[in-house]
C-alpha cells in the first residue's frame, strides 16, 4: 500500500481538519463519497451536489498527494476514483429482534468482512452491545488494521430515531427492549472518539440498496424490509426521507382491516398482523389445528416449505405477499417510486413473493405507473440480509462529523 517515497494517510486525520474554509469543506465531503464507493468524477459530482470543476480539481490534488489512485477508462469521465494510501477502516451494525450483524471494510478496499450471531435486541442492550464490541474487535483486525483506524460506526437498530438530534423517538416494539439513552454514546467507552451515527434498521437497509444494490442510480427508492416486522425505507435522490420524529417508513402499521385483530402497536388490522414472521407460522399451527403435524418452527422454515410445494405454507406466503403488494400501492400512490426492492426473509422467497406481490399491487396503484415505457417495477433484493450493514456503514462514511 505503501507507494515509494509517498506517504500513507490517516483517514480519521484526513477527515477531521478544523478549517472551516469551503475549500476543506468540498475536500472532505469527495473524500466521503469515495470512501463509500469508488466512482467516476461524474458521480462524486451528484452524490456531493459540487460542480464538476470544483471535484475536478480537488480530484487532482488528492490523486497527487495519493490520497486517491485512479483506474484506467474511456476517457477523463469515464475513470474510476479510489481511495489509495489510506489507513482507515468503517464498520456497520444491524441490530434486529433477535439477529445482529456487524460489517467491516477498509476504505481503501471493496472487500467487505462480516459475521452474524442470532440475538438482538430483544436480548437486552447490555448483552448485545458486549457481543456487539468484540464483534467489532474481532473483524477490525481481520482488516490488518486496529480500533483506532475505526473512521465511524453506522448503528441501525429497531427503533424511529428523531433526525435532529440522533435520540430514540419510539422503540419498535411496545414491549419496550431497553434500547434507552443516546445510541451516539454507547460505545463511548469502548471507541472513545469514533463517531457513532444511529438511524433506523430499515432506512439503512433502504440507503445500502441505494449505494450497492438494485437502488443505484434511482431517483425515488422505497424499500420494504419483512421478516419478522415489516418496515420501509425511502429513499429520494441521496435522502433518507425521516419526517419529523423519524417515523416515516412504518408501513408495517398501515390499516389495512380496521375490525381486524389488534397489533402489538395498539392499533387493528395493520399490515404486521397479517405479515409478519411469527403470524405467519401461527396460520400454519391454525390450518393444521386438531391434528399431529411437524410445523415450520420458524419464518425462514415456513418459505423453505412453501418453495418446496407444501400447499399450506404456499398459500400462506402468496396471501401474504399479495396483502404486502397492496399496502405497496398505497404507498406508491403518494410517493410514486421509480424501484420497490423488497429484502429480508420474505423478500428471500423470489417469485413466490414477488409474483403475487406485482400483481395485486399494479391492480391497485395509479395505472401511469405501468404504462409508462419505465414502469415501477417490484424486485428481491440482491443485497439480502446484508443490505442493513452496508447502508450503515456506507452512510456513517457519508456523514460529515467534524470534530467539536
Ligand atoms: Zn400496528
Amino acid at each position: 500500500m505503501t507507494s515509494q517515497g509517498g506517504k500513507v494517510h490517516d483517514a480519521r486525520e484526513l477527515l477531521s481538519t478544523r478549517s472551516d474554509s469551503i475549500r476543506e469543506g468540498n475536500k472532505r465531503k469527495v473524500i466521503r463519497a469515495v470512501m463509500a464507493q469508488p466512482a467516476t468524477q461524474v458521480q462524486i459530482a451528484r452524490r456531493t451536489e459540487l460542480s464538476q470543476g470544483t471535484v475536478s480539481g480537488v480530484v487532482q490534488e488528492l490523486e497527487e498527494q495519493r490520497v486517491f489512485r485512479v483506474d484506467g477508462g474511456e476517457g477523463e469521465r469515464g475513470k474510476r476514483i479510489r481511495i489509495g494510501s489510506v489507513r482507515g477502516v468503517a464498520v456497520g451494525v444491524e441490530v434486529g429482534h433477535d439477529r445482529l450483524t456487524v460489517a467491516v471494510r477498509r476504505v481503501d478496499s471493496e472487500d467487505m468482512v462480516h459475521s452474524v450471531v442470532n440475538f438482538g435486541a430483544a436480548q437486552g442492550l447490555d448483552t448485545w452491545l458486549r457481543e456487539c464490541v468484540s464483534m467489532i474487535k474481532d473483524l477490525v483486525a481481520q482488516t490488518g488494521l486496529g480500533d483506532e483506524h475505526i473512521v465511524s460506526i453506522g448503528l441501525g437498530i429497531p427503533a424511529a430515531i428523531d433526525p435532529r438530534n440522533a435520540e430514540i423517538s419510539q422503540v419498535a416494539s411496545s414491549q419496550d427492549w431497553d434500547l434507552k439513552g443516546h445510541p451516539k454514546e454507547w460505545f463511548a467507552h469502548e471507541f472513545p472518539r469514533v463517531p457513532v451515527i444511529p438511524d433506523n434498521e430499515c432506512n439503512f437497509a433502504a440507503y445500502g440498496e441505494h449505494l450497492y444494490g438494485l437502488g443505484r442510480d434511482v431517483e425515488v427508492l422505497l424499500f420494504v424490509k419483512s421478516s419478522a416486522g415489516i418496515g420501509a425505507g425511502l429513499i429520494i435522490g441521496d435522502y433518507i426521507i425521516r419526517g419529523r420524529h423519524g417515523l416515516a417508513g412504518e408501513i408495517g402499521h398501515l390499516t389495512m382491516d380496521p375490525l381486524g385483530v389488534v397489533c402489538r402497536c395498539g392499533s387493528r388490522g395493520c399490515l404486521e398482523t397479517l405479515v409478519g414472521g411469527a403470524r405467519l407460522v401461527e396460520q400454519v399451527r391454525l390450518a393444521y389445528a386438531g391434528y399431529r403435524v411437524d410445523l415450520p418452527s420458524s419464518l425462514e422454515n415456513l418459505i423453505e416449505r412453501a418453495k418446496t410445494g407444501d400447499r399450506v405454507c404456499r398459500r400462506i406466503v402468496e396471501d401474504a405477499a399479495r396483502n404486502i403488494g397492496l399496502a405497496l400501492a398505497r404507498v406508491s400512490n403518494i410517493v410514486n417510486p421509480e424501484l420497490i426492492v423488497v429484502g429480508g426473509e420474505l423478500g428471500r422467497a423470489g417469485d413466490l413473493v414477488i409474483g403475487p406481490a406485482t400483481q395485486t399491487f399494479q391492480q391497485n396503484a395509479l395505472e401511469g405507473m405501468f404504462s409508462h415505457p419505465a414502469p415501477t417495477t417490484i424486485k428481491q433484493s440482491d443485497l439480502g440480509m446484508l443490505a442493513g450493514v452496508q447502508g450503515a456503514l456506507g452512510y456513517a462514511l457519508m456523514v460529515d462529523f467534524k470534530p467539536s
